[in-house]
């Protein structure tokens, strides 16, 4: 589902017009970034993002200018594959204005122990470098904007 990459410095993105890899820094991902080959302005993430290793996680809440939603959830979990479509619908409807992670927490369950995630799915907000909000239980994607506007102060267009 993923289209991008984390790497320790930010997320990696193919140009859509040249299909150049182009990595959009974490401290500016609220900045229009061009791509390095052809030049045109680079699309925002407009898609939840699969958080692979706990360190690239913990680079990017520590560092995004943007808010991020973190989706914990696990792939035998029903309400969390309901709750995929809205996600997906988040990211992309608020592309450039926060972006969208989903942690794994069969995989990743270092995350899951330290958050003290008890239930899936659970939804955490973090902003600034720290978690800001948090809610569990799937909800459709017009609640979850509103979530996470009030819990990051956010003007949601
Ligand atoms: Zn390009």
């Amino acid at each position: 589902m993923s289209t991008a990459d984390l790497d320790e410095r930010g997320i990696i993105v193919g140009c859509p017009a040249c299909g150049q890899k182009n990595r959009l820094a974490y401290e500016r991902l609220d900045d229009e970034v061009r791509c390095g080959k052809c030049k045109r302005t680079l699309p925002p993430p407009g898609a939840p993002i699969d958080i692979g290793r706990t360190a690239d996680f913990d680079r990017l809440v520590a560092a995004a200018s943007i808010p991020v939603v973190v989706d914990y959830w696990a792939p035998w979990c029903g309400p969390c594959r309901m709750v995929a479509p809205e996600l997906q619908k988040v990211a992309a409807r608020q592309a450039g204005r926060l972006l969208v992670v989903k942690v794994n927490t069969d995989q990743l369950t270092e995350l899951g122990e330290r958050f003290g995630i008890r239930s899936i799915p659970t939804m955490a907000v973090f902003a600034g470098g720290r978690e800001v909000a948090r809610t569990a239980g799937a909800r459709p994607a017009d609640d979850i904007e509103r979530f996470v506007a009030e819990a990051a102060h956010l003007p949601l267009g």
